[in-house]
């Protein structure tokens, strides 16, 4: 590809609105423009590393035994009603009428799409399982667009949802499909972990998101700094055992703390370590108000408390509905005491607390010489904190470290939450309608490209890994004007065409220093400049990743990038 005919619009300046290197840089290098929030025209270099990366996606999908169909974009309410989602999707889904005011959606993902499709042809266990799958740009009217194409309101998704008359069947695909996902990250290349994730309100049962490590990243991996272990914060058990001090135990005593009301306050103000503080939230879980004790410490994990009492919303009570159900407001409340209403749940490392402090439910009051089991009825001890670095990890081998992850895929055990509700159903063996059993699987291939960016750059620009660099080899005649530099590349540049290289060329009547610039913003693994030496039959290599050069005899020049691409 001659650089003149193709459309590559580098920037100098790092725009105002990016405040990440992927977004930057692929602004800058001439990758993408924003039409609107969240909305992208990715550019012919995007558009090719889109295209190597949807290769990747479709061999490992063909490969894994999912067939690629495509659905459309615009779907019918009917459907989203059927599944029940057009009532609970909120803001995210767009909306829109067709000119009979009849209601359609874009679609955000496809399980109605595909549950309808296959519900209508698939009749007998005999054409289960089914695995399919689809590239295509996904809608959702994200509250906060933002990091460019990491959370974009127009973006790539493949999502391939599969189809089964068995629970083992759907464990042999899930396993395939995860294989499926770690082949497509390995080969582009990242640095990612597949983390066990919340199955939330889809009800599924296992589901593990592969995420990129990044700084950037908007979710917070727990993993172990020596097995394969990692998991979302929310859902890694803590395993830790705690001893109980063998301190003599102390009567329960009313003491005043003026005005302390937080953990650091009163701490201080007793002269008291966080560890022998009890601290005392009030949520509400659906209906039902639970007093959560944790450690002074440690934090309360709101997921664990809502898998705990199987509730659909687990929320913080207010002020107001703290002082009704305790008699307190925030600050001093404590489970010494509190009604029988209240469900009182404490975090297993309360129990091994000697001599606690606590609020007294009564404002500028706590109790010190706390021991929970004698001073108050818990109904349970249970794990009911966030999880911390230095933690025991949940598989038993080695300790918990945090990293910051960017979420590229997920697979999900959808079960039959789909099935049911839009009555899918397949004739068992016997005759007997059951309904059909699913999985879902989505990479976000637009997001991949920026977490690939994320990964690999410089402070010169994006330095691509070659199994989805837009292409291999950036030929640059630093004098187009000069006779001898021109022929030569010209003669190179079909060379290498010929021998299977994809070679941008950049044949630009630009200087040789605003070619470089570009070329290193652009980022493709090697460069091959004609400069001074052509008449020689001289020219220069570089590699983009190491910045290292070599002089090179044009005729060696073939096996030369050979070399370096392989
Ligand atoms: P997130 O928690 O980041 O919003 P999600 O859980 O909503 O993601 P899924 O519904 O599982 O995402 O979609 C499958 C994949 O699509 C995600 O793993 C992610 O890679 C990608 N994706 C989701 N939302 C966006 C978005 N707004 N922009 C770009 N990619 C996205
Ligand atoms: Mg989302």
């Amino acid at each position: 590809m001659k650089q003149s005919m193709t459309f590559i619009p580098t920037l100098r300046e790092v725009p105002a609105d990016a405040d990440i290197k992927s977004h930057q840089l692929l602004l800058r290098a001439g990758y993408m423009r924003q039409n609107a929030s969240g909305i992208y025209s990715y550019l012919p270099l995007a558009s090719i590393v889109l295209r190597k990366i949807e290769q990747i996606v479709r061999e490992e999908m063909n490969r894994a035994g999912s067939a690629e169909l495509l659905m459309p974009a615009m779907q019918q309410a009917e459907l989203w009603q059927e599944s029940g989602r057009w009532y609970t999707y909120g803001p995210e889904l767009m909306r829109m009428k067709d000119r009979h005011s009849r209601e359609f959606a874009l679609g955000a993902t496809h399980e109605e799409v595909i549950t309808s499709l296959v519900r209508d042809e698939v009749k007998s266990y005999k054409r289960l399982p089914l695995n399919l799958y689809q590239i295509q740009s996904k809608f959702r009217d994200e509250q906060r667009p933002r990091f460019g194409l990491l959370r974009g309101r127009e973006f790539i998704m493949k999502d391939a949802y599969s189809f089964h008359a068995s629970f083992d069947s759907l464990d042999e695909v899930y396993e395939k499909m995860f294989q499926a996902y770690s082949n497509i990250f390995s080969r582009c290349g990242l640095n990612f972990r597949a983390v066990i994730a919340d199955s939330g309100a889809m009800g599924g049962k296992d589901t593990h998101e592969f995420m990129v490590l990044s700084d950037v990243g908007e979710d917070t991996i727990a993993y172990s700094d020596t097995s394969q272990y990692a998991a979302n914060i929310e859902m890694a058990p803590v395993i830790n055992k705690y001893e109980k001090s063998s301190e003599a135990v102390h009567e329960l005593e009313k003491v005043e703390t003026p005005n302390q009301k937080t953990i650091e306050e009163v701490a201080s103000y007793l002269n008291t370590p966080k560890e022998k503080l009890i601290k005392s939230l009030l949520f509400k879980a659906d209906e039902k108000f639970v007093l959560v004790l944790v450690r002074g410490d440690h934090e309360v994990n709101d997921i664990k408390i809502k898998n705990l009492f199987g509730a659909s919303v687990v929320e913080l009570a207010s002020i107001e509905e703290t002082a009704q159900a305790i008699g307190v407001v925030p600050g001093y409340v404590g489970p010494v005491g509190v009604s029988s209403d209240v469900e009182v749940v404490a975090d297993i490392a309360v129990q091994a607390i000697v001599n606690g402090v606590c609020g007294a439910n009564e404002v500028n009051y706590h109790y010190t010489g706390v021991n929970i089991e004698r001073d108050a009825h818990i109904s349970q001890f249970a794990d009911v904190r966030f999880i911390e670095e230095g933690d025991l990890s949940p598989d038993g081998q080695g300790v918990i470290q945090f990293a910051k992850g960017i979420e590229v895929g997920h697979v999900f055990k959808l079960g039959t939450r789909y099935s049911e509700a839009m009555n899918a159903t397949y004739l068992d063996e016997n005759g007997r309608a059951q309904p059909m059993i699913m999985g879902c699987y989505g990479i976000g291939v637009s997001r991949t490209l920026a977490a690939i960016v994320e990964q690999y750059n410089d402070e010169k620009g994006i330095v691509w890994p070659s199994a989805v660099a837009p292409f291999h080899v950036h030929l640059i005649s630093a004098n187009a004007k000069n006779d001898d530099q021109a022929q030569l590349s010209e003669k190179i540049y079909s060379e290498l065409t010929e021998a299977g290289y994809e070679v941008l060329y950049d044949d630009r009547n630009e200087r040789a220093g605003v070619k470089f610039a570009d070329s290193d913003l652009i980022g493709i693994p090697v460069r091959v400049v004609i400069g001074k030496q052509a008449a020689e039959g001289i020219v220069e290599v570089k590699i983009r990743k190491t910045g290292e050069g070599m002089e090179v005899a044009a005729s060696e020049l073939n096996a030369t990038i050979q070399n370096l691409l392989s």
